[in-house]
């Protein structure tokens, strides 16, 4: 494997690992990160990402299992993470997506104690193939502007799920 430098992966190595949850400061702070608030679920660009677009989906509530979100939450959840999916689509013209849940430090969840699934976009060709779990990748476009491309999307996102 291609030894590549990628900045803000150092940045989180060497970062103070802070006590306060980032998902709940996204939700209290106006940050350049968190792209959508609703009343049950938000969505996050992931600050040190796998490959460019790595979204994080989240509910609003603090916490860390899957069996403590009621069936709304988890049916909102799941609509964001499909609605998300969907402006990727949009917007970055993936060739598929890696979805899913990291459940405890051993299987790689960086931030334990606040459920979220990742969303990460791939390309063909991309250089990140097998790396998903890997420290080394590549990212062509700056974190700051995908956001600017994806913020306008999840304005106008809607999640009015009637049960
Ligand atoms: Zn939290």
């Amino acid at each position: 494997m291609k030894t590549m430098w990628a900045p803000w992966r150092m940045e989180y190595i060497l970062a103070d690992k802070e006590d306060v949850c980032v998902f709940c400061d996204g939700l209290l702070k106006n940050d350049d990160l968190t792209l959508y608030k609703g009343n049950d679920t938000m969505v996050m660009m992931n600050k040190f990402p796998y490959i460019n677009g790595h979204l994080l989906v989240a509910p609003v509530q603090h916490l860390s299992a899957l069996d403590q979100l009621g069936k709304r939450q988890m049916g909102e959840l799941l609509a964001t993470v499909e609605r998300s999916v969907d402006i990727l689509k949009k917007v970055m013209s993936p060739d598929g997506f890696n979805v899913g849940l990291n459940l405890g430090k051993v299987a790689g969840a960086g931030v334990e104690e606040h459920l979220h699934f990742h969303i990460v976009p791939r390309w063909f060709g991309d250089t990140n193939a097998l790396t998903v779990f890997a420290d080394v990748r590549v990212i062509p476009e700056h974190i700051k502007a995908t956001y600017e491309n994806l913020k306008p999307h999840f304005e106008t996102l809607n999640l009015n799920l009637k049960a």
